[in-house]
């Protein structure tokens, strides 16, 4: 039974026929349009896509906030959505049930299902990119909160009064633990220590990704350290989330963490020091996201298979 997933991100839409076991059979790639042509954008990408496959759902990830009802967006700044009724303006468009889901909801539903938390009813995600996303999984489903907008991970507050966050708050997560919270680490080491770091921003100009792992692998003190100041930011997260949540496991995603053990063993160490009870209970596995990049049309395309029992 094939269901199409399609990620809607801020400059690119990727689409897939994704199968029962997760497997993507047919993909299809554009560069996002402009808000209002999105919908339009999507509906074409759908029937592409469905050709010789009798796809029967349609899931969609959004970066942004989703309603209680999965039926309508917020909003997703990235793409300029404000208030905008999905399903209804899809439903004008095809005859395939049609579900939407907020992308890092979609991508641990994913994790969840096949990748570094498959059996695990109880897993927490944390995804590091530009900035930091989050997905809970309570009990084998998404936990999705009152309103819809549950597991904005990022925006738990790790410093009091502390660095002004996008949201409006401060002390946020994510000003502490994203890929440009990496960055300002990395830069402040090399501007303190100079060693490998500074050599790489005299050749390439800047921080670059892949010099970054590279440093990483070659044992780089500055590279570790700079991993090491958002491993330690993460594990406070990590330990305050133990305590609301009790997970069993917590998946570490995004691009920073393709580095493993660097990151996961200062987070490790963190987390182990900050929660409570330490040493005296049972608490999470912390292990790496094992999912690709398609993880959120993979979980999209899932979500709306699995939920056709129940809202269709
Ligand atoms: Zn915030």
């Amino acid at each position: 039974m094939h269901a199409i997933g399609i990620d809607i991100g801020g400059t690119k839409i990727a689409g897939g026929v994704v199968t029962a076991e997760g497997d993507i059979v047919a993909q299809a790639r554009i560069d996002t349009p402009a808000g209002p042509e999105i919908i339009d954008a999507v509906a074409i990408m759908v029937e592409e896509l469905s050709v010789g496959y009798e796809p029967v759902a349609v899931g969609i990830a959004i970066p942004g906030f989703v309603d209680i009802t999965r039926e309508n967006v917020r909003i997703a700044p990235n793409i300029d959505w404000h208030d905008v009724p999905v399903a209804q303006l899809f439903a004008e468009r095809t005859d395939l049930p049609v579900l939407i889901e907020n992308d890092a909801n979609a991508a641990g539903w994913a994790e969840h299902r096949f990748g570094a938390g498959r059996g695990v009813a109880h897993m927490t995600m944390l995804t590091i990119g530009t900035g930091v996303g989050g997905a809970i999984i309570a009990g084998g489903s998404v936990f999705r909160g009152g309103f819809g907008s549950a597991a904005e991970l990022g925006h738990i507050c790790v410093h009091p009064g502390g660095l002004e966050c996008a949201c409006g708050a401060r002390g946020c997560i994510e000003q502490y633990a994203s890929g440009r919270a990496l960055q300002r680490y990395a830069h402040g080491r090399a501007e303190r220590d100079g060693g490998g770091l500074q050599d790489l921003i005299d050749r390439a100009g800047e921080i670059t990704a892949d010099g970054f792992i590279e440093l990483v692998e070659a044992g780089d003190e500055g590279a570790l350290g700079a991993l090491s100041d958002v491993g330690a930011e993460l594990g406070k997260a990590c330990a305050v989330l133990q305590a609301v949540l009790d997970p069993e496991l917590f998946v570490i995603g995004g691009g920073v963490s393709a580095v493993g053990e660097p990151l996961l063993g200062p987070i490790r160490r963190s987390f182990e020091s900050a929660v409570s009870a330490s040493g005296r209970r049972p608490i999470a596995e912390i292990k790496i996201a094992a999912m690709s990049g398609e993880a959120g049309l993979i979980g999209a395309a899932d979500l709306a298979r699995s939920s056709l029992g129940t809202h269709h």
